[in-house]
């Protein structure tokens, strides 16, 4: 019994850097996850994203920071990861969070909390967590990519996230489809989320996959019955997964191309389906000139929880150097 009591009380009320918040901002929910400084996940919750309200959006945020610190710590460091751009200051410059873009989450946090915070696009973390200690880790260059409601990643050297100028490197899912493929399948040029037109993100997408469904016939564009009825066989089913992988491989050709890492690690919804990851190579190869090769393609270790593990790792990287 007084094991269990030592195990724990040490943790409550430090105030030492040793405990690392990681905070995951989605367009519906915001996890926060306490980590030990050597990423030993602790505890984690989570409550619904305000979007509407910046002020009840940083209010929240603070909140959760506020009962992590009574449960663990007085000074612990905090990493956060949300979707869009957000330039080195912290300004937001496009999200899924309405009420955020244009806004410096940064500078804002930081007047309640008085902290140094690192804030980072929630793709280029996935690839930063599964690098670290993920499907990744002992690889030196290592491209993540996220196939769920967009499609977009991150590459990391060393272990490190290589962000470019303006903190968008690893965007392939608006780079647009080939005239070739376009022409092959006879589809229509989709507006993407992010105004340009033909996207590979609208096509290759979870929601892409669905729509790609339907273009070749289906009743609905629900993804779960495609994979049952890819799984029994069927040809509507089987002519558009042919379809969307060829897509899919193609896109991630563009990656190869652009940074020749030597692990691909994918993650996201449409990565649980067993197909896509096990013939992504032969698809990737269609595309790739003749003596290039696809690296391995891995599936992701660390999955859903990838976004508040790569947050902390991004502050704890920080405050290492
Ligand atoms: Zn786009």
């Amino acid at each position: 019994m007084t094991l269990a009591v030592e195990s724990i009380a040490p943790l409550r009320g430090r105030d030492d850097e040793s405990i690392i918040y990681g905070l995951d901002i989605g367009g519906t929910k915001i996890e926060i996850g306490v980590f030990t400084h050597e990423l030993q996940l602790l505890d984690s919750w989570r409550t619904p994203t305000p979007t509407s309200s910046y002020s009840e959006f940083i209010q929240t945020i603070g909140n959760l920071v506020i009962e992590a610190n009574s449960r663990y710590a007085n000074n612990a460091i905090i990493g956060i990861g949300m979707p869009g751009i957000i330039d080195k200051s912290g300004l937001v410059k496009s999200a899924n969070v309405p009420c955020a873009t244009g806004k410096n989450i940064n500078a804002d946090l930081n007047n309640i909390l008085k902290c140094n915070i690192s804030i980072g696009n929630d793709c280029r973390l996935f690839a930063l967590s599964e690098s670290v200690g993920g499907a990744g880790d002992g690889y030196k260059r290592v491209y993540g990519a996220i196939i769920g409601t967009g499609a977009a990643g991150g590459f990391c050297l060393d272990g490190q996230l290589y962000n470019g100028r303006s903190g968008f490197a690893g965007e392939y899912g608006h780079l647009p489809v080939s005239a070739f493929l376009i022409d092959k399948y006879n589809l229509p040029l989709k507006t993407c989320g992010c105004g340009l037109t033909a996207c590979y993100e609208a096509y290759v997408s979870g929601p892409g996959l669905g729509w790609i469904y339907q273009h070749f016939g289906a009743q609905t564009p629900d993804t779960f019955h495609f994979v049952q009825q890819l799984n029994a066989g069927d040809e509507i089913a089987t002519a558009a997964f042919k379809c969307y992988m060829d897509l899919l491989g193609a896109s991630f050709t563009s990656l190869i191309l652009s940074y020749d890492p030597d692990v691909i690690v994918v993650g996201g919804g449409v990565s649980k389906i067993t197909q896509v990851i096990e013939s992504l190579p032969y698809y990737i190869n269609k595309h790739l000139f003749s003596g290039v090769e696809c690296p391995p393609i891995k599936k992701a270790k660390y999955g859903d929880s990838s976004g508040v593990r790569g947050a902390a790792i991004l502050r704890k990287q920080l405050s290492d150097n």
